[in-house]
């Protein structure tokens, strides 16, 4: 087999297509090359060498060495240079690159072949002592850090000490001597820590470097990204080996990163950061503040250094040329690094950049108008899930503020939350519950689970493109970042700013739109769901064949699953409205009640208020159906539990404490979900049943534009069950009928929970107008798993690829998912017009609703925020 693949210099062995053999970053510095781009000529051992390096421990095979030998000889034909010659040396990054882009999470080394000979030869050939030394204690520092793994601490701490001796301030103000003596101290401290010399042969870094990379695929952070990202472990990575170019060369080198469009807005504008006489890891690394690429940019900020227009017109042109090649190429928004060696531009990676969902939505809608992409290419291009972040509140406008700082609006959004200075203490935190703004100087990739178990990111160093900014873009959380005039003191747990402090646990609020930080929680406004939300959610509505109904309860979830565009309620919980405090005593007197007689006195009390909550749902839903489940839960659930509540509670439903009691222990329960509840409280108490349909009838007649009621009799298991609760039901909607001389349509059907359900919904189907399949208890009854029981195995059994996701989150689609297309099946062999929806959880997670789509069920229904969601994932799934 062949693992080493070359490009630039006229060659490229792949291209585009080939991220899964070469990584993302290798085989788009291949399709680059082959366009023409100007690329540093370099090879690419393919991510099969990664599973071979770890099953070998960590070694290489070695026809590998063969293969290495000859991608470095084509960097030295086209470069003219030799690695490793004292008198004008080649010398290279190593740079790791996976399918997926996993931004910072791994490792690179630059400036690799230098030693003490090389550096030499580099001074002469450049002409510049200083620039030579400085790539050398850079490739010492890198080296010692990610291949050697010793205290980079030790390095930064050195570099300081050095420059506080002279007075520098800047790493700029160190002078050719100066890095000369701390290249020296470097090497001490090598060899202190590591008990041997600096490696000075350069076949010895290379390969030192390339294990590094390999074994950086499983580093602890990369292992937590990959979770947090569903990147599989087997993927590997490639590992990119590519001629160095030098933005440190003076004042005509530069390095940066942009995007070929705002990616935290979306505007058609270039985008980016850059600074002149550094290399790469600079920018993002947050070390010297990034000068703006573009005029346009630096104005709107006010910022004084000159943009890159400004500062390297010519430069600056050719590179907004490459901006345009790549996005018509790639027909997509791009993000891009590059270097400027004395003048002449060099492009280092591209690929498709991560976005806000914000700027994902303008973008798609964007390119589709100006032609680029088709309009199905838009709904397939923005997540789903990303939508989430829009459809949250954002500050209101009108609230007042006290504004602490500002900083960058790095990632949209606005949260509140308590103060902390640690990722560990914000996962800490999370975890019980809190709200919390990781607050750090900046972040690293360290940090990654704080930020994730945070609302909100707040860092005082770093610009757009550090990486709290990117990071925090990607998981959609908000962020400001680069507050300058924070002081923050992780080890005191305080920060101070314009003679105020915060400390660990007070609350302050972030607005990653504005850059704004503010002490104290700020009152948050709905979203906006026109513009550019409203066109992309219109065209998905023209694709999609799925209905898309909402899991209501009251008017106030009905009103936002409707503005949502909701087409209806699929799950309507009537148990929720039991538990109201000026119900709940007539609900425990219904329950106390020695018969049916006293049962009865109870339930009149409880009719005129349910008929009330529906007749404020269906003006809601007008005209819309409506899926109303009658009462599901087990009945001891409306009981207290607490010894101080019984007292009160006997007083308010007029028996003896001693008799509350003794209900309560017979009503008690073993296993409650698989109890006393769902529809065998119907079978048992009939007149509950009765109360709940005659309520839902009597609010349905009293309307002029009542909704098409469909009532729903939950767990059932047998036809004979439902054969009794309809007969309940329809005999309530005969007598308002009677009553009223009004007569409404509707539906009687029923939720697929349970196994014995699915596999006899033929027979249930002669019965049952609807089925609507209840995953959630469908889940735990398939599998055998309480839902409330499993957080103790459930991320064991994930890890061990028992199940490639919580089945409570993502169907479990060969499973339960062979159970919903038995009983949808069977349901339609006898009853062909049977409607069939969902209405789990996971009515609203993309991937249940391309399984739903596939069995070509009627509706999904899921909570009223997942709504637009599920809207676009049904389109997405109808493509
Ligand atoms: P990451 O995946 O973390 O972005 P990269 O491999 O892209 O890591 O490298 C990090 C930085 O190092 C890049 O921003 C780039 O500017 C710089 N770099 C990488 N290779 C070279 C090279 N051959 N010449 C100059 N700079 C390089
Ligand atoms: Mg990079
Ligand atoms: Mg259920």
């Amino acid at each position: 087999t062949q693992y080493v693949y070359r490009f630039g210099g006229g060659v490229s062995d792949g291209g585009k297509g080939d991220k899964n053999l070469l990584g993302g970053k290798g085989a788009n510095l291949a399709e680059m090359a082959s366009i023409g781009l100007p690329v540093p000529p370099g090879f690419t051992i393919g991510t099969p060498m990664c599973a071979v390096y770890y099953d070998e421990g960590g070694a290489f095979p070695d026809s590998l060495k063969a293969e290495v030998a000859n991608g470095i000889a084509h960097i030295e034909a086209v470069t003219g240079k030799r690695f490793g010659d004292a008198a004008d040396p080649l010398l290279v990054s190593v740079r790791s690159g996976a399918r997926a882009s996993m931004p910072g999470m791994m490792d690179t080394v630059l400036n690799l072949g230098l030693n003490d000979q090389t550096v030499v030869g580099l001074a002469t050939t450049s002409g510049d002592e200083r620039f030579a030394w400085d790539s050398y204690r850079r490739f010492i520092q890198m080296y010692s850090d990610v291949v050697l793994e010793l205290d980079h601490g030790a390095f930064e701490e050195a570099l300081e000490i050095a420059k506080e001796d002279k007075g520098y301030f800047l790493d700029t103000d160190m002078t050719a001597t100066d890095w000369k003596a701390l290249v020296e101290k470097y090497k001490a401290l090598v060899v202190e820590q590591w008990d041997k010399p600096f490696p000075q042969d350069v076949h010895d870094q290379l390969w030192g470097a390339v294990g590094a990379v390999f074994g950086s695929w499983q580093s602890e952070r990369a292992k937590v990204y990959r979770r947090l990202n569903d990147i599989p472990s087997e993927w590997g990575t490639a590992v990119n080996v590519q001629a160095m170019v030098f933005g440190n060369m003076g004042d005509t080198s530069a390095t940066g990163v942009a995007f070929t469009r705002d990616p935290s807005k979306g505007d058609n504008a270039y985008y980016g950061e850059f600074l002149i006489n550094a290399q790469g890891e600079d920018v993002v690394a947050g070390i010297r503040t990034p000068q703006y690429l573009t005029l346009a940019a630096r104005e709107a900020a006010n910022a004084k250094p000159l943009s890159m227009e400004e500062a390297l017109p010519e430069v600056y042109r050719e590179l907004a040329g490459v901006f345009d090649t790549l996005e018509k190429h790639y027909r997509d928004m791009q993000d891009i690094e590059f270097t400027v060696e004395r003048g002449k531009l060099w492009m280092l990676q591209t690929r498709s950049g991560k976005r806000t969902a914000k700027a994902a939505l303008k973008i798609a809608v964007d390119m589709a108008e100006e032609g680029l992409i088709t309009r199905e290419e838009a709904i397939a291009r923005v997540e789903p899930q990303a939508l989430d972040q829009l459809l949250h509140p954002t500050l209101d406008p009108k609230a007042a503020r006290d504004v602490l700082t500002r900083g960058l609006p790095a990632s949209p959004g606005a949260a509140s939350g308590k103060v902390v200075f640690d990722a560990d203490t914000a996962e800490k935190r999370a975890a019980a519950g809190d709200a919390v703004i990781l607050v750090r100087t900046e972040t690293s990739p360290e940090d990654i689970h704080g930020m994730h178990a945070a609302r909100g990111i707040l860092t005082a160093r770093g610009g757009m493109t550090s990486h709290a900014a990117v990071v925090a873009r990607g998981m959609g959380r908000p962020c400001v970042s680069g507050a300058g005039s924070l002081s923050i003191d992780a080890k005191a747990k305080v920060m101070r700013c314009a003679g105020r402090e915060v400390n660990e646990g007070d609350v302050i609020t972030i607005d990653g739109a504005s850059g704004e930080v503010m002490i104290g929680e700020v009152p948050t406004v709905q979203p906006e769901l026109a513009g550019d939300f409203g066109t992309l959610m219109e065209w998905a509505d023209g694709v999609r064949r799925l209905k898309v109904r909402a899991n209501a309860e009251t008017p106030l979830d009905a009103k936002t699953a409707r503005e949502f565009g909701a087409e209806g309620i699929g799950l309507c919980r009537t148990e929720h409205m039991f538990f109201d405090a000026a119900r709940i005593t007539a609900v425990r007197q219904m329950i106390l009640a020695e018969d049916e007689k006293g049962r009865r006195a109870a339930l009149d009390k409880l009719l005129p208020e349910q008929r009330s909550d529906f007749v404020e749902i269906f003006e809601v839903m007008a005209g819309l159906p409506v899926t109303i489940r009658l009462l599901d839960p087990p009945l001891h659930e409306f009981l207290p539990h607490e010894e101080a509540e019984f007292a009160e509670v006997a007083a308010a439903a007029g028996v003896e404490v001693d008799y509350l009691k003794r209900r309560a222990a017979e009503l008690h329960e073993f296993n409650p979900m698989l109890g006393h509840r769902g529809c065998r409280l119907g079978v048992t108490y009939p007149e509950i049943y009765e109360m709940q349909a005659r309520a839902i009838f009597e609010a349905a007649v009293s309307l002029a534009d009542a909704p098409i009621p469909e009532v729903m009799i939950p767990l059932v298991a047998t036809k004979r069950e439902l054969d009794l609760m309809k007969a309940v039901v329809d005999k309530a909607a005969e007598a308002v009928f009677a009553e009223t001389g009004k007569r409404v349509d509707y539906l009687v059907g029923t939720m697929i929970e349970l196994p014995r359900a699915a596999l006899r919904a033929g027979e249930i189907a002669e019965v049952g107008e609807f089925f609507s399949f209840g995953t959630n208890d469908l889940t735990q009854t398939a599998l055998g798993v309480s839902r409330d029981d499993a957080a103790r195995f459930l991320q064991t059994y994930v890890e061990q690829g028992i199940y490639a996701k919580d089945p409570f989150v993502s169907l479990d689609v060969e499973g339960v998912g062979e159970l919903i297309e038995i009983a949808a099946e069977r349901g339609r062999k006898t009853r062909p017009d049977i409607k069939l929806g969902i209405c789990g959880e996971h009515g609203g997670d993309p991937a249940s609703i391309a399984f739903c789509e596939k069995v070509g069920l009627d509706y999904v229904s899921a909570s009223p925020y997942r709504v637009p969601i599920a809207r676009l994932a049904a389109a997405q799934a109808a493509l």
